[in-house]
């Protein structure tokens, strides 16, 4: 008897829990709609460098959702729910567009400056949409950023599914001369098995790993072999998450090409990046 009860206390508990869950997606999905013509969300840039000798080559554009009330709005949820709305494929494409031309304005700022890529996160929505290739192609040719200066970030999952739609996806993204990675990479069951037939010019090996490199030999063997792996592939390796010196040493100690993280330097938003542009260090090294 005292069990059903408390399975029923559990039951009701856990339905109070999921509607809440459910009615803050409601919530979210419809502030989320239209956000963008309201000028909530913005896109920040976290600069990326290459670790042999701290050149700044590029930078990720990450989404920001700043709400009238609720204050910023992590990606990790609203991403999720534009995903699962469908609102992505309404965001995603201006995300793109917003990305090119903020890259194209870097180059007239700083002309004398070496060239930087923007990397676009594409969801897995977007991919299996199939608009993919044209959102791209025009938003290179509304901005006039040259296509290898475009970099397109996918997770494992957005391959999950129709491999082969994704696959000519990707190929078709490459031939235009964009570049492809793969993001969070070893954070899935499959990472090996994938390069073997997804077509992509790096990996992004993810924060989990790279944050404890100094104290677990496991995850530095798994990094070390993952730079190896991905070099034997003629492919790019960048790391994610770097907060340390220490870190950033060890990776270039293993080979690693590239690196972002809070060490190197946060995301900021526009202005931020075109002051640094003036002097592209490292702010640990500035
Ligand atoms: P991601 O693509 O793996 O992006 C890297 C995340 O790591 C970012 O989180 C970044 O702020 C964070 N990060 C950077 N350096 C460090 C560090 O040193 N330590 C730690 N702990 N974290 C660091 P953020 O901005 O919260 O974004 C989370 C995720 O949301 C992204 O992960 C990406 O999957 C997604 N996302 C962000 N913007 C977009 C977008 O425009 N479109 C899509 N589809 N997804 C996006
Ligand atoms: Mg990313
Ligand atoms: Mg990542
Ligand atoms: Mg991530």
């Amino acid at each position: 008897y005292q069990a059903k009860v408390a399975g029923k206390n559990c039951a009701r508990y856990y339905n109070r829990v999921m509607n809440q869950a459910v009615e803050r997606h409601v919530y979210l999905e419809g502030e989320l709609r239209g956000a963008w013509d309201r000028g909530e969300l913005s896109l920040a840039y976290q600069p990326i460098y290459r670790v042999a000798d701290n050149v700044l080559l590029g930078a990720e554009a990450l989404l920001r959702w700043t709400h009238p009330d609720l204050g910023l709005v992590a990606p990790a949820i609203f991403i999720d729910v534009a995903e699962q709305s469908g609102l992505i494929e309404v965001i995603g494409p201006l995300v793109l567009t917003a990305a090119c031309r903020d890259a194209a304005l870097w180059r007239q700022s700083s002309p004398e400056a070496e060239p930087l890529f923007v990397s676009v996160n594409v969801s897995p929505r977007q991919l299996r949409s199939g608009d993919l290739p044209r959102n791209v192609a025009e938003s290179l040719s509304h901005s006039g950023l040259a296509p290898h200066r475009l970099h397109v970030e996918l997770t494992e999952t957005a391959m999950i599914g129709d491999e082969a739609h994704a696959s000519r996806m990707l190929q078709q993204l490459r031939a235009s001369g964009v570049r492809v990675w793969l993001d969070d990479f070893g954070t899935g069951f499959s990472g090996l098995s994938h390069l073997r037939r997804v077509p992509v010019d790096g990996v992004k090996i993810d924060h989990s790993f790279v944050a404890d490199i100094l104290h677990d030999a496991d995850d530095l063997a798994l990094t070390t072999a993952i730079i190896a792996m991905a070099h034997s592939l003629g492919i790019t390796v960048v790391a994610e998450g770097v907060e340390n010196e220490a870190q950033y040493t060890l990776l270039r100690d293993r080979g690693c090409d590239l690196a972002q993280g809070f060490w190197l330097g946060h995301p900021m938003a526009m202005d931020d990046f075109l002051d640094l542009l003036k002097s592209p260090v490292p702010v640990s090294l500035a």
